[in-house]
């Protein structure tokens, strides 16, 4: 008998990957602490929860799930198309945005490629650049978010693709419209831009760049959003992807065929058109990132000023320890060690109630409960 080595049949770049850590669920914590009453703060989620447009709708889906959904996404892509002035032809959907971003790397993105990032950035764009053999050029930080200057510089011959998340997740670090345009207008074209607006909801109206607009003079741009955090649909997994015309139309050749379920395609819809949800929803952040804020002041705890639904705050070299000890008092945060921010939590914003709860968790903690 020969043995049989997995790992050794692999890739190269997937033997060496660490698997994506997603925040805690409430069950596990639950599970493994015999504890109740949690708080999840880990994951960025919307606190308000499901808009009841949304339940709506999808109570009145239900009976449709035995068919398949339809594989294009017709109306979704319809009411996407008219809400931000673009074309349908433009629209690539997904199984949330890290299904649109997976695909983009593997349409264009070949073992030979270099894929430009920051230090800090989302986690996701390291890994599919790895799964798919090519190489990751993280860029170091500046004041914890990207470094434009040092990301242009380091465009190659070989660069494919330069990731820029705006906001940044987990450090909440924004870009101007004035300094992404004057980025976008120097890199070369055949690189592509990846805008990755998962938080775009959250910035003030007259800070958001025209980003969808930008597509028709820079072919190179794609931007991504979600309607995983203020839409409130985590759970479902839906995003999309606005490009060039013939850039949605590459991805959709190796696309799966209903990457877009049922229930996503009808909730996403009904959530589009709930501007009421999401003026709600921005409220009750802002809210809750000035409760935050005053606890850190209060207690001299140094955060990164933050443009998304979370503050990133330093906390020490004992973080993981720290995230333990919340963790027993039913709070839970994320750790970023693996951000290479081994000093620093992430905490979403949530209900003031549980932000209090952190606040109160937190206070106990650093007078040595
Ligand atoms: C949460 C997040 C996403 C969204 O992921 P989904 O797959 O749409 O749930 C994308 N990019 C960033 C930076 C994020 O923080």
């Amino acid at each position: 008998m020969h043995e049989f080595d997995a790992a050794r049949l692999a890739l190269p770049g997937i033997r060496e990957l660490q698997p994506y850590q997603a925040g805690k669920p409430i069950e596990e914590v639950e599970r493994e602490l015999g504890i109740s009453n949690i708080v999840k703060l880990a994951s960025n989620e919307n606190p308000l929860g499901v808009s009841p447009k949304v339940r709506d709708a999808l109570a009145a889906r239900i009976s449709e799930l035995a068919r398949y959904p339809d594989a294009n996404g017709f109306y979704l892509k319809q009411a996407i198309a008219e809400k931000f002035s673009v074309s349908t032809k433009q629209i690539t959907l997904g199984n949330g945005s890290n299904d649109v971003l997976e695909l983009l790397a593997r349409t264009f993105v070949t073992p030979a490629n270099e894929v430009i990032f920051a230090q800090h950035a989302f986690v996701v764009y390291p890994l599919v650049t790895k799964a798919i053999g090519a190489k990751p050029v993280a860029v170091p930080a500046k004041d914890y978010g990207h470094d434009l200057d040092a990301m242009l510089a380091a465009i190659t011959d070989k660069t494919r693709m330069v990731f820029i998340a705006n906001p940044n997740n987990p450090t909440g670090t924004f870009l101007t419209k004035e300094a992404l345009e004057g980025f976008i207008k120097q890199v070369p074209n055949h690189v592509l831009v990846v805008l990755d607006e998962a938080y775009y909801e959250y910035v003030p109206q007259d800070e958001r760049a025209p980003s969808l607009e930008w597509i028709q003079h820079y072919p190179n741009l794609v931007v991504s959003r979600t309607f995983s955090k203020a839409y409130g649909l985590a759970g479902l997994r839906a995003g999309y992807m606005v490009s060039h015309p013939a850039v949605a139309d590459l991805m959709n050749r190796i696309r799966q065929p209903f990457n877009m379920n049922e229930l996503a395609l009808t909730a996403s819809m009904a959530a589009l058109e709930d501007d009421d949800f999401i003026a709600r929803s921005v409220e009750v952040n802002r809210d809750g990132m000035a409760q935050l804020i005053r606890f850190c002041d209060h207690h001299n705890l140094p955060y990164i000023p933050s443009y998304g639904n979370f503050l990133t705050i330093e906390t020490g070299p004992d973080s993981q320890a720290l995230f333990t000890k919340l963790l027993h008092k039913g709070v839970i945060v994320r750790p970023v060690a693996g951000y290479e921010l081994p000093n620093h939590l992430r905490v979403s914003i949530g209900l003031p109630q549980e932000n209090d709860a952190f606040c109160n968790a937190m206070a106990e903690i650093l007078n040595g409960q």
